[in-house]
């Protein structure tokens, strides 16, 4: 290990994609990690890939009841937690019109309940230690919006908005959270991992069907490399003032500062009325 202090690491979702690069880059770095995943196959493939650092473990996030008890054997097995890494997840499509309620409460679910689940596991023994990191996988879609993906964006809104407000009420206990919000990588999310709603109204064909097939036509050629994603999020851990924000990738950065420069011009086209509303 170079200079760094060995950590365990908890992520969520070590099966594809971010998950499985962060766990790479972790254990290649001499970190212990415990990788959750969702079927025995997938937790013997994760835990061969180090013979004693690998530590798989079977868990889906939206399983509430059991998650204190699965991440505690884990703590007990390998020791406390260092570092969580908030990963598991995935995108819901569809147009809010052709999308069921339900649909809508299991992306909670998963992208915003598990990770506040897999927090609250945690977070007692972060705060007695006085020491930790939280970092939720985000996205771009936290900060920005597109037709066709209302459900997701809304998720990772309020995983953004919950990660802000916790990290100002952990960080006098010396735990750091961040909120890492990529734009388009190359990882199963638009592929095998993606829910996607059936089309029923037709008046929405001429706005959604191009970015339903835009979107299957770019997976797996996103701009994002989830193997440089990694090693920035074992830059962050080490930080002595990790940012809560950090956005990754080109677009990313291109269409949230293009949102944000929209959003300003609004508030001050608008000030005069927001003003107008305190009692004199
Ligand atoms: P991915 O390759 O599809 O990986 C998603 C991982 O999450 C898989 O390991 C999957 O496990 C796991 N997962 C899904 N639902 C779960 C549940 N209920 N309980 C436990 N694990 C669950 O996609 P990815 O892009 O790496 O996604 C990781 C995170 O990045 C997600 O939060 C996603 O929203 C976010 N993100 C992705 C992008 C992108 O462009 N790729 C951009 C911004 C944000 P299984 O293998 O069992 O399905």
């Amino acid at each position: 290990m170079s200079g760094t202090r060995h950590k365990v690491f908890l992520i969520t979702g070590v099966s594809s994609g971010f998950g499985q690069s962060f766990a790479r880059a972790a254990l290649d770095a001499g970190h212990t990690v415990i990788g959750t995943v969702r079927s025995e196959e997938a937790r013997e493939a994760f835990t061969r890939q180090h013979p004693t650092l690998a530590h798989g473990v079977v868990l889906d996030v939206t399983d509430f009841e059991a998650i204190p008890s699965v991440v505690a054997r884990a703590q007990e097995a390998v020791g406390p937690v260092d570092v969580l890494v908030n990963n598991a997840g995935y995108g819901h499509e569809g147009t809010l019109e052709e999308s069921p309620l339900e649909d809508l409460r299991r992306q909670f679910d998963v992208n915003v309940f598990g990770a506040v689940a897999m927090i609250k596991a945690v977070l007692p023994g972060m705060r007695q230690r006085r020491a930790g990191n939280i970092v939720n996988v985000t996205s771009m879609g936290g900060f920005i919006t597109l037709p066709g993906i209302s459900y997701y964006c809304g998720s990772k809104f309020a995983l953004e908005g919950i990660s802000e407000a916790l990290a100002q009420e952990v960080k006098d206990f010396g735990i750091r959270v961040t909120a890492i919000a990529p734009g388009s990588f190359r990882t199963d999310w638009a592929g095998r991992s993606m829910v996607r709603a059936n089309r029923s109204v037709a008046d929405y064909d001429a706005l959604f069907d191009p970015i339903r097939k835009a979107r299957q036509e770019k997976s797996g050629r996103q701009a994002g490399d989830p193997a440089r994603a990694a090693r920035i999020l074992l830059e962050v851990v080490e930080a002595e003032a990790p940012p809560v924000h950090l956005l990754l990738g080109t677009d990313a950065l291109r269409l949230v500062r293009t949102k944000l420069d929209r959003l300003s011009e609004e508030i001050a086209a608008w000030e005069a009325v927001t003003r107008s509303t305190d009692f004199d």
